[in-house]
């Protein structure tokens, strides 16, 4: 298959570098787009107002200039190259954002974030950062009230039916980038890591029904793709919070890695979790975002009494994937300033030790400036695991 016919290096490719091409479309014609950052906005609510959920995303290549006068540099710097885009224009297709409480830095800035855009609709969704019975009560009252102020928006209800319906669609798009993870699988991939960041980059910036028609079409290419020549390179796990550029993949790739599997933001950390499609919706969306988005934000209660314990409990997942896609190294990528994951480094290190997978720990701007040091600290970890 020539790169013309390639669903992914060229549709693919061509919306990853145009990030919010259909979208800016879509708006023309009408649409409303809420953009959100982090995976903790329930986009299925977006999507049962009639609204698209379109996730913002920072640049590594965009010097942060017009972001800072409203934020301080110490904020996490993926947040302000977010911000900073929006404050540029890059993100005018937008009709409103929604901000959940991930970060404090998410949080403190939503304020700065509502007043600097003056959009026509901002809302702060409130998710509780422990997971107990009392939390989930919590939680649905204000899934219902993000609910409430979506219909003020747009002026209309939001059914039970609209919200199922909307729930079945984005669950079928996790289920189709299952299926996409599995072509990580063999030895080499099927699929690298590179293609995959970019394909679910760009899904995140479509309504949701075109992004499952286009992984339906990279499927069918990855299904007819012949087998890459064999060849042994190390098979690397990301782990951190949003990597929404590639850079950091493609200098693991480029350095002679394969990055087969992760536990990132756009990535398995989101994208995993299904919604219960038997319960009430409301119910379900708040066990999804509360209880199944692992993510060191929220604490969670040790339930094995012992530290071992816990932090097998706390990064299981990443056991998991790390046995399902036999990874034979893993990098932690954090962004300077990220509390949530600048916390949990030691106990991670002590994780990975104890799943004997080796472990690179990077604290890293969002700024493509680094990327010379970044690569020589990976080459030498590679050269090390090799
Ligand atoms: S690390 Fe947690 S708070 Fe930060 S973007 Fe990811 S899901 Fe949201």
């Amino acid at each position: 298959m020539n790169a013309k016919n390639s669903v992914i290096s060229s549709k693919i490719d061509i919306l990853y570098r145009d990030y919010g091409q259909r979208a800016r479309e879509l708006a023309k014609e009408g649409e409303k787009l809420i953009g959100y950052v982090c995976s903790f906005v329930p986009v299925e609510m977006i999507t049962a107002a009639g609204c698209i959920p379109f996730r913002i995303r920072g640049d590594v290549h965009e010097p942060i200039t017009k972001g800072d006068t409203l934020l301080e540099t110490i904020v996490c710097p993926f947040i302000r190259s977010c911000f900073d885009l929006a404050l540029k224009g890059r993100y005018d297709l937008l009709s409103g954002i929604a901000i959940p409480h991930g970060c404090d830095s998410m949080t403190r800035s939503y304020s700065t974030w509502s007043y600097g855009l003056e959009l026509p609709y901002s809302y702060f969704i409130n998710i509780p950062s422990v997971v107990k019975e009392s939390s989930l009560e919590f939680f649905q009252e204000e899934l219902k009230a993000f609910k409430k102020s979506l219909e003020d928006f747009v002026g209309h209800e939001i059914t039970e039916e609209d919200l199922s319906g909307a729930v079945h669609l984005h669950n079928e798009y996790r289920d189709k980038v299952r299926r996409l993870y599995e072509f990580r699988k063999p030895d080499p991939p099927m699929i690298t890591g590179l293609e995959l960041t970019k394909v679910l980059t760009v899904g995140t910036s479509l309504p949701v029904e075109e992004a499952n028609r286009l992984l339906d079409e990279v499927l069918a290419e990855l299904e007819g793709r012949e087998k890459p020549p064999t060849g042994k390179r190390p098979r690397i796990l990301i782990d951190g919070a949003c990597i929404d550029n590639v850079e950091l993949v493609r200098i693991l790739e480029e350095s002679g890695a394969n990055v087969v599997a992760d536990a990132v933001c756009n990535g398995a950390r989101d994208t995993f979790p299904r919604t219960d499609e038997t319960t009430d919706p409301i119910a379900a969306l708040a066990e999804r975002y509360l209880v199944k988005i692992n993510c060191p934000k929220t604490y969670r209660e040790n339930k094995a009494g012992t530290f071992e314990g816990d932090i097998a409990d706390r990064f299981g997942d990443i056991g998991k994937y790390a046995a399902d896609y036999h990874v034979e190294g893993a990098v932690l990528f954090v962004y300077k300033y990220c509390d949530p994951f600048g916390f949990e480094v030691p106990a991670r290190k002590v994780y990975y030790e104890t799943i004997q997978v080796p472990m690179l720990y990077v604290e890293d701007l969002y700024s493509s400036g680094s990327i010379g040091q970044l690569k020589t600290r990976i080459q030498a970890f590679l050269e090390m695991i090799a």
